[in-house]
């Protein structure tokens, strides 16, 4: 693992250290990227071989199945969404850059930037669904500033489904509708019209059923 800026690991030679303690087989992959094998293995199929799934919670990232294959990236960095710069004169991120897309929507930063009597993500999605207007405003921009990584990821990748996945899928419809609307005028005509934004079939398990999918995958080929 080069860098985990959420568990503040840098360098950790992680496979090595778990080998050595279980003596089995290990695979390597982060959360986001699990959970895309996981909803394209066990979430309703699509017809199509290619997924991405945006995960937002604590952290935020996307995972990429191509040609039905976990795509990790040449240093495993596949989908790292979370630190591309939103706002150029924006907080400081715990990676160490300014303004980064955790810095504005994920759980952290949203209830950070709540009212105080908010400190977690429980209270968070009661005020959000109460109206709270400050909370709405929130999380409306959250979504704009996802919405904006997700135009990238449809214009690079041509890839036709987008799943939505992680503590931002409590939101609801409305934070899919802001995606859905700016990625219809905010890309190629074409490619907006054959892109589908939906929320992820898999719920809170879908990190674990991604850890056994990537397993059943690799180490059993029965995927
Ligand atoms: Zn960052």
């Amino acid at each position: 693992v080069r860098q985990a800026v959420n568990l503040n690991w840098r360098e950790l030679p992680l496979g090595k250290l778990l080998q050595e303690r279980f003596q089995r087989p290990i695979y390597l992959a982060n959360d986001c990227q699990v959970s895309a094998l996981g909803e394209y293995t066990f979430g309703t199929p699509t017809g199509n071989q290619n997924l991405i799934l945006i995960k937002a919670g604590r952290g935020i990232g996307a995972g990429i199945v191509i040609n039905g294959q976990l795509f990790h990236g040449e240093n495993a960095g596949a989908g790292e969404i979370g630190h591309i710069q939103v706002e150029p004169n924006g907080e400081i991120c715990r990676c160490g850059n300014r303004g980064c897309l955790e810095t504005v929507a994920s759980t952290r930063a949203l209830i950070q930037h709540s009212p105080d009597t908010i400190d977690d993500f429980e209270d968070l999605l009661k005020a959000y669904h109460a109206g709270n207007p400050k909370v709405v405003a929130l999380v409306e921009y959250a979504a704009q500033a996802i919405s904006e990584t997700v135009k990238y990821l449809a214009s690079i990748l041509n890839i036709q489904h987008i799943h939505l996945a992680g503590n931002l899928s409590h939101f609801g419809n409305e934070v899919l509708e802001i995606i859905r609307s700016n990625l219809q005028s905010g890309v190629l005509p074409a490619l907006a019209e054959s892109t589908r934004v939906d929320m992820a079939a898999l719920g809170d398990d879908i990190v674990i059923l991604g850890a056994a999918s990537l397993v059943l995958k690799n180490e059993l080929g029965l995927l």
